[in-house]
């Protein structure tokens, strides 16, 4: 494995921000941490990058232990949330600063520099200063300063928050892109879930600390294995009424069905009463109340000539129903 975290730990006073995660990261991947805030995502990020002191655990890069090197030792990359651009310096001298720092030679630099800008597109930019761009060309910038000595690894955090909606969606191909095209591994922490579903190679679901499931996008949405992984990565219905779980498997502790495979139709073992309707083009959202409980059907490309009162017949099919574990409280 190229990058392994073992039982790593980072505790605050009495909060475990991370609580013993193993983690293999394959050479030139792109793994997303993803999570609700306070689930301890960028806490590892940081112990990642060495900006946190582990508490307990190892890192491994190539099967060395990096957990005692200072950040600046490690060769990775960092792009954080906000711009964090040297104010005084140009496009070019910040790109330039980190290999000055190692030494690099002049003429080393100055290609070095050139091949950067031309890699995030900001070639018209060399002169300008931090506050005379955009918030995309910034992290653009910054992203071509990450990558500018060749690290090891390009670790972000959540590089794309403060952004306008449209800038992020065209940032967050062209992040993939050019991960993809230098084969850099890449650790980036977002809380959004769209983002890590477009960009990651495999996502890593954090909760409380820990991780609760590490997988593709298609693996953590068609098998999700806990509850919050399901209620976490798209919609989740589930089950509580014991009505709606008759005939399905009664001992597993929580059962979850996606609002897009509820069946409805005039056969449909259960009926209730539509409470609210959502028209969203080609989505129509229902909720709809039965017995002890309401669930949410999705309808896709269908046009239905429904109202708020109207009485519909669905059903549950058995081989959508999933089985989910509790997650730790
Ligand atoms: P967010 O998206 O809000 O940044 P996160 O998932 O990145 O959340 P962390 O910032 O890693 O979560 O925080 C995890 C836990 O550790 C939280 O309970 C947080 O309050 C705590 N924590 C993080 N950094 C510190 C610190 N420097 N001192 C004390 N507690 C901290």
């Amino acid at each position: 494995m190229y990058l392994s975290l073992r039982g790593v730990t980072k505790r605050f006073d009495k909060v475990v921000a991370v609580d013993n995660v193993d983690l293999d990261l394959a050479e030139g991947e792109f793994v997303c941490f993803l999570g609700p805030s306070g689930c301890g995502k960028t806490t590892l990020l940081r112990l990642v990058a060495g900006l946190e002191t582990l508490d307990a655990g190892e890192i491994l890069l190539e099967e060395k232990d990096l957990s005692a090197l200072p950040a600046r030792k490690r060769n990775f990359g960092v792009v954080f949330q906000s711009y964090s651009l040297f104010p005084n310096m140009n496009v070019a001298r910040n790109i330039a600063y980190g290999l000055e720092c190692r030494k690099w030679a002049r003429d080393r630099i100055v290609a070095r520099v050139e091949e950067m800008l031309e890699v995030v597109h900001l070639g018209d930019a060399v002169e300008k200063y931090p506050h005379e761009l955009s918030g995309g060309m910034q992290q653009r910038v910054a992203l071509a300063r990450a990558l500018a000595p060749e690290p090891a690894v390009l670790l972000l955090d959540e590089p794309l928050s403060e952004l306008d909606a449209k800038v992020r969606e065209s940032l967050r191909g062209e992040i993939r892109d050019l991960q993809q095209r230098l084969g850099i591994t890449t650790i980036m922490v977002t809380h959004d879930q769209d983002e890590a579903m477009e960009m990651a190679d495999r996502i890593v679901v954090m909760n409380r600390g820990r991780i609760e499931q590490i997988g593709t996008a298609e693996q953590l949405y068609w098998e999700p294995e806990t509850r919050f992984v399901g209620e976490f990565i798209g919609r989740l219905n589930i089950l509580d009424d014991p009505a709606l779980r008759q005939g399905l498997s009664a001992e597993a502790p929580v059962l979850g069905i996606r609002p897009e495979h509820v069946s409805v139709g005039t056969d449909g073992a259960f009926e209730g009463t539509v409470r609210k309707l959502a028209f969203l083009g080609n989505t129509l959202r229902l909720s709809v109340e039965t017995g002890e409980q309401t669930v949410e059907i999705e309808l896709h490309g269908r046009r239905e000539a429904l109202k708020v009162g109207d009485r519909i017949r669905f059903s549950l099919p058995p081989d959508r129903v999933r089985q989910l574990a509790a997650s730790p409280a």
